[in-house]
């Protein structure tokens, strides 16, 4: 992927994100447009569309990326709990097309969401 992908962008350092969290295969940083108190995008740094084909290729990678969110719910002091969303598809109100998991914390959150 590359040049069209905003997240392989933001990875590349080309697009400027404040980014709370990384490792050798792993990036969070901060939604533009947070929805709760703490709102963290978390991605592999490695282009896969959604869930399903980063389970496919590398559910390795996939773990990965679930310790970071549990990592970053850590750092951000998320001890009274936080969401973790994966929007895959159209249907699913996915946007970007690199799978990425939205960590959600620092309010109550209602369930199912309004
Ligand atoms: P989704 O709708 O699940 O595909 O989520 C895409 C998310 O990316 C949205 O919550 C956007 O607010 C967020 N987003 C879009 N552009 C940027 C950006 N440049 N930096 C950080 N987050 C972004
Ligand atoms: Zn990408």
């Amino acid at each position: 992927m590359g040049a069209e992908c905003l997240f392989c962008r933001i990875v590349a350092r080309e697009v400027a994100a404040t980014v709370v969290h990384e490792t050798e295969r792993v990036l969070a940083f901060r939604d533009i447009s947070p929805q709760a108190p703490v709102h963290v995008v978390v991605i592999p740094k490695e282009h896969h569309a959604d869930v399903s084909a980063l389970t496919a290729a590398d559910p390795g990678l996939a773990g990965e990326l679930l310790a970071a969110v549990a990592q970053v719910a850590r750092a951000e002091r998320l001890e009274h709990g936080f969401r973790t969303v994966l929007n895959s598809g159209a249907d699913g109100g996915q946007t970007v097309f690199h799978v990425h998991a939205h960590l959600l914390g620092g309010r109550g959150l209602a369930w199912p969401p309004g």
